[in-house]
């Protein structure tokens, strides 16, 4: 027996906690059984010894991942589950771009809206035959339609709507699962839009606000709107938990949100508890804060959570080698309004990064760009990843991240243990309630 690589062990209020980040589990322990297991943490006692001394606790250690067989070569195993993961064959997963273009102008991406951008029939028709395509192969069991943009709903009708109904036909004639998901600042959706949206397997929507309505209206303004668009956001979210249409609010939080966060909670308050299953708050610090804010937070989360209301905190849907970002599997493309193939949704859209593009009959052409991000030697040339006891949880962020730091090594924890210690009691904070 041996201790497994991928063990933490912390203290967060007074509680002694270990995580294992290959099985993705904590345990709790008293100072009393902390400070007995602390020997063989050490390597002063040898593991054997720990049955005699709490057979308890060792069956716990063994069954929950911290003391593993010697044979166990628990790196290998942890990069075969993420190659698994990425080369998952059963379902296949293609985001939309209908256009660049938006009906808001906030002032952190006004900069990249494409005016008159709309994807065109030629376009519509490639992705048709793409689809048609993918579904000949036997293995995929599902197909997954995201949509992102730009304002998607600014082309409901004319992009959005045939894509739809098209591979919702061809899904239901091949045997296949159809989901579809949309990004979209929420501001165009309509009764008729909804409805449509149920019937064509669109039942999942992220919309953000950012802040209260005072924040909110101050930076995400609609082009000839002075009033601003965060009472007719919500509005519209309500139509949508009415009609059965689920919606993560996604909320980012600043140093500037953080005190009006706890209004947001009151212009929700009109929601039945119907209606509130289908909302989701996600709270999402924005990438230029630098500080720690759980503790700042926390209290929010326990009010939304009183309230009715289901609430997500950034650990608790994190990445890992279970569950890798979309744009780590093979079976995904971004497809940008003008044929572009991308792959990350979270970096610029130009045509000078895209890593392929559609031909007319539905066949992709992938350049270099994707190759690299999919070669096994990125995967492990990053040596502070190999080494790191939260690999498998973190999975070196993201084959964005490994691309972008080819040629030199980086941590997307800024190499440091107290940062991902801060991650790791997030997440037991909001996992607390569920461990035994
Ligand atoms: S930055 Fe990484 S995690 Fe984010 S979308 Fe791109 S590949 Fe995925
Ligand atoms: S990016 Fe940092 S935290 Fe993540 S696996 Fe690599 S070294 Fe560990």
């Amino acid at each position: 027996m041996k201790l497994s690589r991928y063990n933490t062990f912390f203290v967060t209020n007074g509680s002694h906690v270990g995580y294992n980040s290959l099985s993705d589990t904590f345990i709790l322990m008293s100072d009393e059984l902390y400070l007995l297991l602390v020997p063989f943490l050490e390597e002063k006692k040898s593991l054997e010894l720990i049955k005699d001394i709490h057979p308890t606790l060792s069956t716990e250690l063994v069954k929950k991942g911290f003391i593993v067989d010697d044979n166990l070569d628990e790196l290998t195993t942890a990069l075969k589950i993420a190659q698994k993961t990425d080369d998952d064959n059963n379902q296949y997963s293609i985001i939309v771009n209908p256009t660049m273009n938006c009906n808001f102008k906030c002032w952190y991406c006004y900069e990249s809206h494409i005016v008159g951008s709309k994807m065109s029939t030629k376009t519509i028709d490639a992705i048709k035959a793409h689809i048609s395509k993918v579904l000949q192969n036997k293995a995929i069991k599902r197909i997954h339609i995201g949509w992102f943009g730009g304002e998607p709903l600014l082309y409901y009708k004319s992009v959005m709507q045939p894509l739809l109904k098209y591979t919702k036909e061809i899904s239901e004639c091949k045997d296949v699962s159809f989901i579809s998901n949309a990004t979209t600042n929420g501001f165009l959706l309509t009764d008729s839009i909804i409805d449509n949206f149920k019937k064509y397997h669109l039942e999942n929507l992220q919309i953000t606000l950012d802040g209260n309505r005072e924040r909110h209206n101050s930076v995400r303004n609609c082009k000839n709107l002075k009033l601003g668009t965060y009472d007719a956001i919500i509005q519209n979210i309500k139509k949508c938990a009415q009609k059965g249409v689920s919606v993560r609010v996604r909320i980012n939080i600043s140093n500037e949100t953080l005190n009006g966060l706890k209004d947001i909670i009151n212009d929700f308050a009109h929601f039945t508890n119907d209606e509130k299953r289908y909302i989701c708050f996600s709270f999402h610090e924005v990438w230029q804060e630098k500080i720690y804010m759980y503790e700042q937070i926390t209290s929010v989360i326990e009010l939304f959570r009183v309230k009715g209301f289901q609430v997500l905190y950034k650990s608790e849907h994190s990445r890992s080698i279970f569950n890798t970002c979309y744009a780590d599997k093979r079976n995904q493309v971004t497809i940008n309004y003008n044929g572009d193939i991308f792959k990350c949704t979270a970096r610029s859209f130009n045509s000078l990064n895209r890593e392929g593009y559609l031909l007319d009959n539905g066949d992709i052409i992938w350049n270099e760009k994707y190759s690299k991000r999919f070669s096994f030697d990125l995967r492990t040339r990053n040596k502070a990843c190999m080494e790191c006891a939260i690999f498998p949880m973190c999975n070196g962020g993201c084959s964005q991240h490994r691309v972008e730091n080819e040629k030199v090594p980086y941590c997307v924890f800024d190499f440091s243990e107290s940062k991902k210690v801060d991650f790791l009691k997030d997440k037991f904070i909001t996992r607390k309630n569920t461990i035994k």
